[in-house]
């Protein structure tokens, strides 16, 4: 007997299974003891992958249908109304957290203008080919900054340590709404990917300038009129100033010439403690090999990630933003520094893995830099990459060395061809990193071989430095009203502001400052 059309089930299957929905079908008949022809589909709510034991497995909640046809739900974007005439907020950079602050600002009746140093996300592929190719660094346009922010041209994980579901599945939503796959609201570990970002970030400004928002590329803010203590304006690099009290400061991690600008206007910021080390590559084959502990991964399973933390003599030692399938990016935002970071193509079909492989500091490491006061950790990670950069050869080479040389603390005498474009110079990391660094690392590093046999391996590569794993500085903010603590109208926002680590939850803060600002305006709408 029938006793509902619905059925809810949490199974464990074969990879094998999890991707043939025939075979799923017959299985699920099977074990429930439902007649085949009754049921008409197997919708997948949730797909996880456990790869614990040797034999792996595909977690899946389903919902049969059973005599009754499936309908499926799209995606409705919120009604956006006309902004043109509304009441106005400037935002200044357009990542994650600028643009959903912009949406919300349109959704709440609010007309964003949108001010961003960095140019659309097409005209920014020219000047990404110029680092990788001719390694020449634009300051406005480059893998961090440009439409879309630093979340534009990356692997697009989506997953976030926000316990807050609703406001995570809401974004989610947004950017299915805005033309990412609907699959991301069903993998445990979402991605979208390098190649797809691009069109959904374009998809959003299309929405924004339709709604009657303002977007203006190129415009570099460079200065704040502040009255009384209350925002009065923002000055541009061509010297235009423009007249407003409310100020969404969204700029990212690597503006540092915002964080020196609020210091030397006296603009209350804090140091705040970051993790740096190095981008770590393998061949995908062999993470798969750790992983699924099996010798080919098969057609069934993706590239395997992996993420592994490890206390090494009191400090925490970590995986960050690893790419499987992916690319080492150089993301320099500036002349004169190295940087690495990864990305990943939606498919994940590169033949090479990395991940960042970070050192947790502590406020006490930039002790060196304390002449900078709360910019010490960011003249700490500066000098870092500009030593990076000296060492790798005054270009966007990267100061690389064979993971087993530099645990065992040699020089390596070749290198093999990784996937970091501009090339690779070898060198002994300890003229890279300050002696704390690189010893946590090596002892780290043997620690890490001992959960992942086999990573410690001669074809790993290690790229430095990984230094932009969060903002070196916290922009402090009124918990209630978002509101800067000395400066009325002025929002600290995202990661460059300490309140977010990741596309998901920019976006989230981007979306909650958008709202406190809002609240001001025209109380009681929310
Ligand atoms: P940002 O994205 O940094 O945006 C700030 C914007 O402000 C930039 O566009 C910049 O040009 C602009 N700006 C700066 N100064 C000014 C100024 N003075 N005037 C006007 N505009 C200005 N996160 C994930 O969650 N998943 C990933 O897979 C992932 N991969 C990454 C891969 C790479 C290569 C990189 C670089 C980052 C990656 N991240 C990833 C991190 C993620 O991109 C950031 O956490 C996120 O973009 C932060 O959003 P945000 O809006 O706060 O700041």
């Amino acid at each position: 007997t029938i006793i509902r059309l619905q059925h809810e089930f949490t199974i464990q299957v074969s990879p094998e299974i999890a991707a043939d929905l025939d075979r799923l079908k017959d299985y699920l008949a099977h074990k429930n003891e439902i007649p085949l022809n009754q049921i008409r589909h197997i919708q997948i709510l949730k797909r996880s992958i456990d790869a614990r034991q040797r034999l792996i497995k595909v977690n899946l909640k389903v919902r049969i249908y059973i005599e009754e046809d499936f309908i499926k739900e799209t995606i409705v974007l919120p009604e956006y109304p006309d902004v043109s005439s509304a009441p106005e907020i400037v935002i200044v950079g357009a990542g994650p957290a600028g643009l959903f602050a912009a949406l919300r600002c349109i959704e709440l009746g609010c007309k964003p203008i949108l001010l961003e140093r960095g140019k659309d996300v097409k005209s920014r592929r020219r000047d990404l080919k110029a680092i990788n190719r001719d390694h020449i660094v634009n300051e406005d346009s480059n893998y961090c900054f440009g439409e879309g922010g630093a979340g534009t041209y990356s692997d697009g994980k989506l997953y976030t340590r926000s316990k807050k579901r609703g406001d995570v599945y809401r974004i989610l939503e947004l950017l299915v709404g805005f033309g990412a796959t609907d699959q991301i609201l069903v993998e445990a570990h979402p991605h979208i990917g390098t190649n797809k970002l691009p069109g959904i970030i374009a998809a959003i400004r299309e929405k924004i300038l339709e709604r009657g928002g303002k977007i203006y590329f190129n415009t570099r803010v460079t200065d704040f009129e502040i009255k009384n203590s209350e925002i009065n304006g923002v000055t541009l690099l061509n010297g235009d100033t423009i007249a407003t009290n409310k100020v969404i400061l969204a700029t990212g991690h690597s503006a540092r010439d915002i964080f020196e600008l609020l210091y030397q206007k006296k603009i209350e910021i804090e140091a705040k403690p970051f993790a740096l080390g190095v981008r770590v590559e393998h061949p995908q084959q062999l993470i798969d090999q750790i992983q699924y502990k099996c010798e080919v991964r098969g057609e069934y399973l993706p590239p395997s990630p992996y993420s592994i933390v490890k206390q090494v003599g009191g400090r925490g030692m970590y995986s960050f933003c690893m790419c499987p399938g992916g690319v080492i990016a150089p993301c320099a935002t500036s002349p004169g520094e190295v940087v690495t970071n990864g990305w990943s193509p939606s498919k994940r079909d590169q033949p090479t893995a990395n991940s960042g492989i970070v050192v947790e500091l502590r406020m006490e490491d930039f002790a060196p830099f304390s002449k900078f006061g709360p910019l010490s950790g960011m003249y700490f990670q500066k000098s870092i990459e500009q030593r990076a950069w000296q060492i790798g050869g005054e270009t966007q080479r990267v100061p690389a060395q064979r993971l087993v040389d530099m645990v065992a603390g040699k020089k390596s005498i070749d290198l093999p061809v990784t996937s970091y474009k501009p090339g690779l110079t070898s060198v002994d990391m300890t003229t890279v990193f300050p002696e704390f660094i690189h010893h946590t690392l090596q002892s780290g590093f043997k620690a890490f071989n001992k959960s992942m046999k086999g990573y410690l391996t001669n074809e790993a590569v290690v790229h430095a430095p990984e230094s932009r794993t969060s903002s070196p500085v916290r922009i402090p903010r009124d918990w209630k009203t978002l509101e800067h603590v000395q400066i009325k109208g002025l929002y600290p926002c995202g990661e460059g502001a300490g309140y977010a680590g990741g596309i998901i939850s920019a976006a989230i803060d981007g979306e909650k400052c958008a709202e406190a600002c809002i609240a001001t305006i025209k109380p009681n709408t929310i």
